[in-house]
């Protein structure tokens, strides 16, 4: 049986190992892969760390746009755990390490993932195809044609493994749409995708705050309606809002500025305390060094860029001694710390997100992640329409959905 698997990413390595460990003939497997060597993105994970999945696995750890999806995420997380995961690595001589349930390499390194699957892979005989774009793949009577570059190939079985271009991978001449198109029967299961795991854009002029790194509560709103609402360190760019807390509310984001709705981001600065706490604090500080200068008011609490960039809003000149803070301008200070408001323009682009919203349907495959209108073609990792937050999950989808794919191909 021949299988063309496309893409030479984490999806598509692992339906290959998985398909041989089931039992397929290595030499009747060829991996076609785009670029001129394998796992590119791999290497770029968990800022070269490699955050390869999580011990904590639920449905609610995912999206899909569609609801009908759930079904698929609840039968792939209790078919392939997060013990699984760790077997799996075992067995290809990756001892994994967790930090708070976060799931690495011991060695902290993606490289050695990638070592270790294509070492799985080169024992086994299998050598990716380089250079190879896939550019339209039809049915045939007896199986499949896929256009490779400019020549025509069949084969028995295939498993879409090429992901959706995120961080900057995107393949020339490949749209994915077109070319599995005329696979799909339904194309609007196939949606627009849009980028997730990314800063936002602002309309307000943060140049000033440029390379802050700061602890916050960030919340994302569509007029009153609270979209998403996540807490760690905020990272400032001349343009962008970044860090953890912060893709994990973009695809929200995304979706809703796709929608042109009018979206907002909301940052407590000081998550610990209260607003009642922090007016007393401040009060109390008052009173007890009136005269001190008032940039020395925020000083032991904010990064000083931010703290400058309050002040300014605030109305209130850092010069000045506290005690001659009109209380309005304290009043607004402390809405300010806690609830720092900015208009979202955007996200950041598809380059600069690790991963996108949108590909195929999750409810267009059955459980062994075959389209359920195609037997014999199989669908993996980004290029399905889910996604994962930050902390391993998109990572667990792939290798997840590359294992099952691949075991199943020899049904
Ligand atoms: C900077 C960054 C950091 C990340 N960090 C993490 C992390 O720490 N943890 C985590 O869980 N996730 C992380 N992710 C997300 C994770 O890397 C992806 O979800 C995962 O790699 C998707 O795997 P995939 O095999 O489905 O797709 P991909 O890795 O995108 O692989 C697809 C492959 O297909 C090839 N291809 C595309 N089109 C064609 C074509 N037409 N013909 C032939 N070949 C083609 C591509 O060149 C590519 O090699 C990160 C992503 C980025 C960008």
């Amino acid at each position: 049986m021949r299988i063309s698997i496309i893409g030479c990413g984490a999806s598509g390595m692992t339906a290959a190992i998985s398909a041989i460990r089931s039992g397929a003939d290595p030499a009747q497997i060829t991996i076609y892969e785009a670029s001129d060597r394998p796992g590119r993105k791999i290497l770029a994970t968990g800022n070269g760390r490699c955050n390869l999945g999580n011990e904590y696995l639920d449905a609610s750890c995912f999206y899909t746009s569609d609801r009908e999806g759930d079904e698929f995420l609840d039968e792939l997380i209790s078919s392939f755990t997060a013990y699984d995961l760790k077997s799996f690595f075992d067995s290809l001589g990756i001892i994994t390490v967790s930090k708070n349930g976060y799931l690495y390499p011991r060695s902290m390194q993606a490289s050695s993932v990638l070592n270790a699957l294509m070492t799985e892979l080169n024992s086994a005989g299998v050598q990716p195809v380089y250079s190879s774009v896939v550019t339209c793949i039809e049915r045939s009577d007896d199986g499949f044609l896929l256009k490779v570059n400019d020549s025509q190939v069949k084969c028995d079985r295939v498993i879409l493994a090429s992901g959706l271009g995120s961080g900057g991978f995107e393949i020339k001449n490949s749209d994915p749409a077109v070319m599995f198109g005329s696979l799909l029967k339904d194309k609007n299961r196939f949606r627009n995708n849009l980028p997730a795991l990314c800063g936002l854009t602002v309309s307000e002029d943060i140049t000033s705050c440029a390379g802050v790194r700061a602890k916050g509560r960030v919340s994302l709103y569509s007029g009153d309606e609270l979209l998403g609402s996540d807490e760690g360190e905020l990272q400032f760019t001349k343009e962008c809002i970044s860090g953890i807390p912060v893709f994990q509310i973009s695809r929200q984001a995304s979706v809703y500025l796709d929608m042109e709705r009018y979206v907002t981001v909301c940052i407590d600065l000081m998550p610990e305390m209260t607003s009642d706490e922090l007016s007393s604090y401040i009060m109390n500080y008052i009173n007890t060094h009136p005269d001190r200068k008032i940039y020395e008011l925020l000083n032991g609490m904010l990064n000083d860029k931010l703290a400058k960039y309050i002040y300014l809003k605030a109305g209130i000149s850092g010069r000045d001694e506290v005690s001659k803070i009109p209380s309005d301008n304290i009043d607004r200070l402390i809405t300010l710390c806690k609830e720092l408001t900015f208009t979202v323009t955007g996200t950041e682009s598809k380059e600069k997100a690790q991963t996108m919203c949108g590909g195929i349907s999750p409810c267009l495959i059955d459980k062994n992640c075959m389209l359920k209108d195609v037997n014999g073609a199989y669908v993996t990792g980004e290029l399905l329409d889910i996604d994962g937050k930050c902390g391993g999950y998109n990572l667990y989808l792939a290798w997840a959905t590359g294992l099952i794919a691949g075991r199943s191909v020899m049904k």
